[in-house]
């Protein structure tokens, strides 16, 4: 095989985005070009099927009933547990805990895993391009503990410096809470590297990996952090489903986030005794339907295979930034040597909400705005950016389509 033919990663991406439904339709009387996975990914028709069969043939609620739908449920519901564990490389299926996104598995690990033992003079660490999911929670710990939040910063590339982080994380430090890819500006942090460091200081670490899950393959023992967070809607799956992975021997020790069903054993007026994990930490009938359609959209990215994924959108992410850099009067955002999946940018003048409005006219969709990253924007100097983000089933075309739309864009404003 001749290098040039080993290289097929855009040909593969035509035939994955035919699973895609949505992506076959017109917008304003063009094809959709769908550059916006970063902030929610369409689902393959396999996940849409898992979710119909399930509500038309299986449906009943989960773990309580003697029935055979229940019992359907439960089945359908552990397995994508299952499957989840083995995705990310879990040592075990009790350390995959069920919420319904990033943000809330960020919450949990706040408000059970630090604040019962959190007091004045501590420090959370985190970094200056943090999504406000991995800013917000850890500022409200710090009003309720006395507790310090302090952030490392970030230079102009987009990139952490690892030796202040290094001088950063001293006996002080409880907890370090770090993206693994960022959203607003595409870096891929040097997570492994980090994680040692921490480790020989005994700093527990959380990673943010909304953004590292659907792109890169993720192996939760190797990277050797406590905890994982991770979101199904950006990840093919379907929204209000998420995953907390923790180290089992740190879910032990926690308190349950939340009171109600599911996480008890026993309830009495005297007391209450909890469930085993990972079912203390899931209160309430949960999003039973959402699960077996994130089961389907791991099924679905393990067929592929991660390695693939991550080389093909390799490919393609370089091949968008040197095609955006040749027009005129751009800015890029986020120029880190690593990055996977989102470049950022600025045209000239033009406001980015403006310019993702000429974009959706002519078919294309990004994301404009801040990327609830304000502190980011703050750094740069910017309102805000727009912001193009890939996944597995966009193409070259899909590139070019953008560039031509943003060549329109300017011809307008100049
Ligand atoms: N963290 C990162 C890096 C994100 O990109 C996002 C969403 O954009 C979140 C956290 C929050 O995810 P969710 O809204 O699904 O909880």
């Amino acid at each position: 095989m001749t290098g040039r033919s080993a290289k097929k990663p855009t040909a593969d991406a035509s035939d994955w985005r035919g699973s895609f439904p949505a992506l076959h339709q017109e917008i304003n009387g063009h094809p959709l070009v769908y550059l916006d996975s970063a902030a929610s990914s369409q689902q393959p028709a396999a996940v849409i099927a898992a979710v119909q069969t399930y509500q038309e043939c299986s449906h009943a609620n989960v773990h309580r009933g003697v029935h055979t739908l229940s019992h359907r449920a439960t089945e359908a519901y552990e397995s994508a547990r299952d499957r989840i564990a083995d995705f990310i490389n879990a040592s075990n299926r009790t350390e995959i805990v069920f919420t319904s996104g990033t943000t809330d598995s960020i919450n949990l690990v706040a408000q059970s895993f630090c604040r019962p033992t959190l007091k004045p003079g501590d420090r959370i660490v985190i970094s200056h391009l943090e999504h406000h999911s991995n800013i917000v929670p850890w500022q409200m710990l710090c009003e309720q503990t006395g507790a310090e939040l302090v952030v490392a910063s970030i230079d102009e590339s987009g990139q952490v410096d690892v030796s202040e982080i290094t001088d950063l994380l001293d006996e002080r430090v409880k907890l370090f809470a770090l993206a693994h890819v960022s959203n607003a500006l595409g870096t891929v942090l040097p997570v492994k590297e980090i994680i040692g460091i921490a480790k020989t200081r005994g700093i527990p670490v959380l990673l943010d990996g909304a953004q590292a899950v659907p792109h890169l393959p993720v192996d939760v023992q190797d990277l050797d952090c406590d905890f994982y967070t991770f979101s199904g809607h950006k990840m093919f799956g379907p929204t209000g489903t998420g995953v907390l992975f923790g180290r089992e021997s740190l879910l032990e020790a926690m308190p349950p986030y939340q009171g109600g069903g599911d996480m008890i054993l026993e309830v009495s007026f005297e007391g209450t005794t909890y469930n085993d994990l990972p079912y203390k930490f899931e209160a309430g009938t949960p999003n039973i339907a959402g699960f077996v359609g994130l089961g389907a959209a791991v099924k679905y990215l393990q067929c592929i295979g991660m390695q693939r994924i991550c080389q093909h959108e390799k490919e393609l992410l370089e091949y968008m930034t040197m095609q955006l850099s040749e027009i005129q009067d751009i800015r890029l955002i986020g120029t880190a040597a690593n990055k996977a999946s989102v470049q950022s940018f600025m045209l000239a003048d033009i406001h980015p909400h403006d310019v993702g409005t000429i974009l959706d006219h002519q078919g294309v969709a990004i994301r404009t705005g801040h990327h609830c990253a304000m502190p980011v924007m703050e750094y740069f100097g910017i309102p805000g950016t727009a912001r193009a983000s890939l996944a597995l089933y966009n193409t070259r075309d899909d590139v070019d389509a953008l560039v031509a739309a943003l060549h329109a864009a300017h011809k307008i404003f100049s």
